[in-house]
């Protein structure tokens, strides 16, 4: 089966429901056993039904499997946000006394788990320049535990090479973490590139509707029961309702992902013709420094990139955003809205330094009409000219 079908099929079971095409919403706390034998069957190790609903129910069970198929591992778990997911996956590989290395592309509310949770717990924080490679063995300490990747980087949209990164963590035995919204379990099979645990915050691209806050952890068999003890151990699952609308999310990805990239390349080629832009974050164009890596890697790309002004005046980037009605000033992305914000990785960077001095704007291309978006943004290109 090609993987368009699997985002169909996945994790549907009608034969279970009555017939129903797709998995109920199944809201319960208690799961009761008329029997003492019924209840005491709860705990035996091949028992696959409910237990309790902080356990999970079919709904989330649902979401899981056909998320697990997609990126290509064993299990997947889900979480009430992507952070939770990104914490969950990290918390599960690692204790006092042990090292995680990240790298600093990383998404910034992980780096400030890691630095202010993580680090006083006794775990040893440090991370790594995005374009390190192989050469990220030099930062290995005799207690690395963990190594956190993202590629693209948040913000920044470095390319990593993941492979020569995980060929070295391996070495040493250490555990590779990849966040992977960027590359959505479509465009981007870790497992095929050396990633041990594969993280999406799922608010993006798989709920698709900018209506639902959820993180999937997927992860090979081998590692599977650590991720899972870890998840339950703090209590976290999503909502029946929420991993209901996941699952109706997931089930039109491929399509809406198609439309996604074809407008953000569209509106990355508009910008990068602009006499304002310095360079364009955008590793699927060519010419990107990280575009060898991505065609290599990736199998297509989403809706997000940036852009690297010019430096200008706040007043002219204030004209610029606000001639722009389509693109709402707006956090997260993934959604079927366009949006734009600045941001600011000058203010994460900690190992390699973000040297440009003009504003960077991120983007995310909609599913709206591709002409009135570039129109739009040709808009804004005008009143940035008039601004200047
Ligand atoms: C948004 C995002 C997250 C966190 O997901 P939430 O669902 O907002 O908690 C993690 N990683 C990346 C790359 C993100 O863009």
């Amino acid at each position: 089966m090609r993987q368009e079908t699997k985002v169909v099929t996945g994790g549907r079971h009608p034969e279970r429901f009555g017939g129903a095409v797709n998995t109920p919403v199944i809201r319960t706390s208690t799961v009761v056993a008329e029997t003492v034998a019924d209840w005491n069957r709860m705990d035996e190790p091949d028992y696959d039904g409910m237990i309790y609903g902080r356990l999970g129910t079919p709904t989330v069970w649902s979401l899981e499997e056909a998320v697990a198929e997609l990126e290509g591992g064993d299990r997947s778990f889900a979480y009430p946000s992507g952070l939770a997911a990104n914490v969950g996956a990290v918390v599960a590989f690692v204790s006092a006394g042990d090292h995680v290395l990240l790298t600093d592309s990383v998404y910034g509310p992980v780096r400030r788990f890691m630095n202010n949770v993580l680090s006083r717990m006794g775990v040893e924080v440090s991370f790594f320049d995005p374009l390190a490679g192989a050469s990220v063995k030099e930062h290995f300490r005799p207690h690395t535990k963990v190594v956190y990747v993202e590629s693209p980087g948040s913000l920044t949209f470095e390319m990593q090479d993941i492979p020569a990164i995980a060929a070295e963590a391996h070495k040493i035995g250490a555990v590779v973490l990849m966040d992977n919204t960027w590359g959505t379990p479509l465009y981007y099979k870790p497992f095929e590139h050396g990633v041990d645990v594969s993280i999406q915050s799922a608010t993006k691209y798989i709920v698709g509707h900018s209506d639902v806050m959820m993180g999937l952890v997927t992860a090979k068999s081998e590692h599977a029961p650590k991720v899972q003890r870890c998840r339950q151990d703090f209590g976290l699952i999503p909502g029946p309702d929420d991993s209901y609308l996941a699952l109706r999310g997931l089930r039109t990805m491929h399509v809406r992902l198609a439309q996604h990239q074809k407008s953000a390349l569209a509106l990355a080629d508009l910008l990068a013709g602009s006499a304002s832009v310095e360079r364009m974050l955008c590793p699927q164009r060519p010419g990107d420094p990280g575009h060898d890596l991505w065609k290599r890697d990736f199998t297509g790309a989403c809706g997000l990139f940036g852009v690297v002004f010019k430096p200008m005046s706040k007043k002219a980037l204030a004209a610029f955003i606000d001639a722009m009605p389509l693109f709402a000033i707006g956090a997260s992305w993934g959604g079927y809205e366009s949006l734009v914000m600045q941001v600011h990785p000058e203010k994460a960077r900690t190992v390699s330094p973000w040297t440009d001095k003009g504003p960077v704007i991120r983007f995310h291309a909609g599913l709206e009409n591709i002409d009135d978006l570039l129109e739009n943004v040709e808009a804004g290109l005008t009143a940035l000219g008039k601004a200047l």
